[in-house]
């Protein structure tokens, strides 16, 4: 068969669209993200806070608090990269006012599978979760990754407020969509730990290595999970505190692999405040005290 170049062209075009855009905004996703308007869980997707290699982060607010139509037009298909980067900021902006409506960041995972081969061995080995793991079923597998974060999420939430570890609360969660709290205000995200910590004068910082210590253990002792991932950019500085987030890999602490991320945890930890002349203990000790 023989194209014309219009058609050509007009055919790549689209495939590139497709190629962006099913990065997360698949139809399946739009569809599950309208509902969660028309449900008025949220009110729409604003501005893009991250995209990252396995999930994109929205700022969104309370479904309540605003009229439908403006809200849908804010999922509207982007067209191209830039226009998923800017999302609303073109279509809607939300006219936040912080002291009546409730700020949320909407995790949507992406349904591509190429990102999660080497998360299986967080996966195997827990009990909770390997029976639902499947391998060759990409969107099983991302809504498994969102159940694990929410999951843990609330899990961390509920321990006694003794006992609290920083973490944004969950709102909502539907196949791949995490809803949950905004740590930050009016739509300006908290920083991470890692573009914060330039800015902090060396007493705020022993204070948050000591935060974080008692942090891991408490995750440890009372949450019974080992974070896997924890590093100066799964934390965000917010209100002088440091807050835990990203915990789909989150194991249980008698998952075979919890030593050896726990470790590595207390690796990254260790090594980042080390660099800014925390005087921290011994990586052995840690270890010890956190799992004793
Ligand atoms: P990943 O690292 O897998 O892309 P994260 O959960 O770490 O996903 O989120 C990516 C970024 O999005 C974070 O570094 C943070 O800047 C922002 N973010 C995530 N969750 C929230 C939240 N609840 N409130 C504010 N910002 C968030
Ligand atoms: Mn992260």
């Amino acid at each position: 068969m023989v194209h014309s170049g219009k058609k050509l062209r007009r055919k790549k075009k689209d495939n590139d669209d497709r190629a962006t855009i099913s990065q997360v905004f698949d139809t399946y996703t739009r569809l599950i993200v309208a509902r969660l308007i028309n449900n008025r869980v949220i009110s729409g997707l604003f501005g893009c806070i991250s995209t990252g290699k396995e999930a994109n982060v929205y700022h969104s607010t309370d479904g309540k608090h605003k009229p439908l139509s403006a809200d849908v037009e804010a999922i509207k298909m982007p067209k191209n990269k830039e226009n998923i980067a800017s999302f609303s900021s073109s279509s809607s902006k939300a006219p936040i006012d912080s002291s009546t409506v409730s700020e949320y960041a909407v995790k949507v995972y992406k349904t591509s599978i190429m990102q999660f081969r080497d998360r299986e061995r967080y996966v195997e080995g827990e009990q909770r979760f390997e029976k639902g793991y499947k391998k060759h079923n990409s969107k099983k597998m991302v809504q498994l990754w969102c159940e694990k974060e929410a999951r843990n999420l609330m899990r961390l939430y509920k321990l006694p407020p003794s006992l609290s570890i920083n973490t944004p609360r969950v709102i909502a969660k539907k196949e791949h969509v995490l809803v949950m709290e905004f740590i930050g205000k009016d739509g300006i995200a908290a920083p991470k730990l890692k573009d914060a910590a330039p800015f902090l004068p060396h007493t705020r910082l022993v204070k948050l290595y000591w935060e974080l210590v008692r942090a891991m253990r408490t995750l440890y002792v009372h949450g019974r999970l080992v974070h896997g991932d924890l590093s100066e950019y799964n934390i965000l500085y917010y209100k002088k505190k440091p807050f835990i987030i990203d915990v789909s890999q989150s194991v249980e602490k008698d998952h075979p692999m919890s030593d050896v991320f726990l470790r590595m945890d207390i690796h990254n930890v260790t090594s980042f405040f080390m660099k800014y002349g925390v005087c921290v203990m011994k990586r052995k000790r840690l270890f010890d005290f956190i799992t004793a």
